[in-house]
């Protein structure tokens, strides 16, 4: 090999030898740096953000009337076929839902049918605690949709929390405001 081709080759060697120094110092770097593990569900809890889309709600009006028209925009613009409605007219002749479900097993969690929503009666939430062992139980009914939890303007950060399995398992909090949790991850 020329004089040129030697002097090419050693560079080479030290680019790639730098690049190995860097990734061995990463690795190290986080071997000894504080590990960071979220106690979920023990004793911490993630509060998601506004934008957040988790479990599905059914909203009221001022009057308390249910929002929702039953056009089933929802069910129609639903990828997975998940949102039934049946529609009935009330004693005033407004078009109500007789029975609205979600499938929620089949969600996507795409946020479609809140989109879709010609009312402004269905949004999806915060909420992300209802896994089940059962199928059927995630089928979820009109009554239940207007009960759920609404989008709180809080979130983004992680609570103090606890486990309760007296009844059903729930992880409970009181605090509506999370702290920067993500701070204590070391990023570089
Ligand atoms: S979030 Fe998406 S997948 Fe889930 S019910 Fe709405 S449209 Fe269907
Ligand atoms: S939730 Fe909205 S889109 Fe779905 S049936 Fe009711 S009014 Fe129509």
């Amino acid at each position: 090999m020329s004089h040129a081709g030697n002097r090419v080759g050693t560079w080479i060697g030290w680019v790639f030898f730098a690049d190995l120094a860097n990734a061995l110092a990463l690795t190290f770097g986080y071997m000894f740096s504080k590990s960071v593990t979220m106690q979920y569900p023990d004793k911490e809890k993630w509060l998601p953000y506004a934008r957040y889309r988790g479990h599905h709600f059914l909203k009221r009006d001022d009057q308390g009337e249910i929002k929702c028209v039953a056009c089933e925009l929802c069910a129609r613009i639903c990828p997975c076929y998940c949102i039934e409605v049946v529609p009935y007219e009330d004693e005033k002749g407004n078009r109500r839902p007789a029975k609205f479900e979600i499938d929620t097993a089949r969600c996507l969690f795409c946020g479609l049918c809140e989109d879709a929503c010609p009312a402004d009666a269905i949004a999806l939430g915060q909420q992300y605690e209802f896994s089940s062992f059962s199928s059927p139980d995630l089928v979820i009914g009109r009554d239940d949709l207007l009960a759920k939890p609404g989008k709180a303007m809080t979130g983004g950060g992680v609570v103090a929390a606890h486990l309760n399995t007296d009844g059903d398992v729930l992880v409970e909090t009181s605090e509506l405001q999370g702290y920067n949790w993500w701070r204590n991850i070391r990023r570089t």
